[in-house]
């Protein structure tokens, strides 16, 4: 067989079809923000110091690119500039949470700190928290082509098992048929994730994971981007500020005497 021009030679490229896509900066409720800083005060407010503490931004399961609201696990333990929360927690978290409510991302503080960045540490816990909010960020993002060069059409019934040696993949149909293109979905999640500090600056990232669900492919990207604020109409009122203040004497645990090896780690 000869090629007239090399370009012949090029094969076609696969066929997508996009079908959704994942967010691009994060969406963020007035109120959530306030809450959020409204923490942070309480912090330092109860325990005359600041802290650094963890919690875990919340949207609606049919919204999950918008935080509507901030949760507030129970701390493991907390300094001026080192928190813990264990997996224990993060699990009683969850369970507590009402059935309207996913997790989309985690926000934490570096209180007083002039720390204005993601620490190493903060890296590698936005890996974990991407791990574990996956699939309620999860969401079709496209049907794509999986090209596969000899690919062996059968009939149902009407082969031998020899006819299964052709071919790197053997398509089974109840009709005969002469052509066909095997399609995957793309899956997509995100997590946010945003530190805070006094004085109300914060910086934020999304991370992304996608999955090919056939082929196996996976990406796992990062991007700093912005926080679009969104006034929803809903303020923080006194009963819930007082309620802020309670989970906080309940879940923030100052630790004046940490361990040496967590003294070493800062
Ligand atoms: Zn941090």
């Amino acid at each position: 067989m000869r090629f007239k021009t090399l370009s012949q030679l090029k094969r076609a490229e696969p066929l997508k079809i996009i079908l959704g896509n994942l967010p691009q900066s994060i969406l963020m409720a007035e109120y959530a923000r306030a809450r959020t800083f409204k923490i942070t005060e309480l912090v330092r407010h109860t325990f005359k110091e600041s802290y650094e503490w963890y919690g875990f931004t919340l949207a609606d399961p049919a919204h999950p690119e918008f935080i509507i609201d901030i949760g507030l696990p129970e701390n493991n333990m907390n300094l001026q500039n080192y928190t813990t929360i264990g997996s224990t927690k993060i699990a009683e978290f969850h369970e507590s949470m009402p059935k309207d409510r996913i997790i989309n991302g985690w926000i934490h503080s570096h209180g007083a700190l002039n720390y204005k960045h993601f620490s190493t540490t903060d890296e590698k816990n936005n890996r974990t928290v991407l791990d574990f909010v996956a699939a309620g960020t999860r969401t079709s993002l496209a049907k794509k082509e999986i090209p596969i060069q000899d690919l062996a059409l059968l009939e149902k019934g009407r082969f031998a098992e020899k006819d299964l040696e052709k071919g790197t993949v053997s398509l089974i149909t109840d009709k005969p048929i002469t052509e066909a293109k095997i399609m995957e979905t793309v899956y997509g999640s995100f997590c946010y994730s945003i530190v805070i500090g006094d004085g109300g600056w914060h910086e934020q990232q999304i991370h992304y994971r996608e999955k090919s669900i056939l082929s196996g492919q996976t990406a796992v990207w990062s991007q700093s981007t912005n926080i679009k604020f969104v006034d929803t109409g809903r303020t923080l009122n006194p009963e819930e500020i007082q309620a802020i203040g309670r989970e906080v004497k309940e879940k923030i645990k100052p630790n004046l005497n940490p361990p040496t090896e967590l003294i070493e780690r800062m």
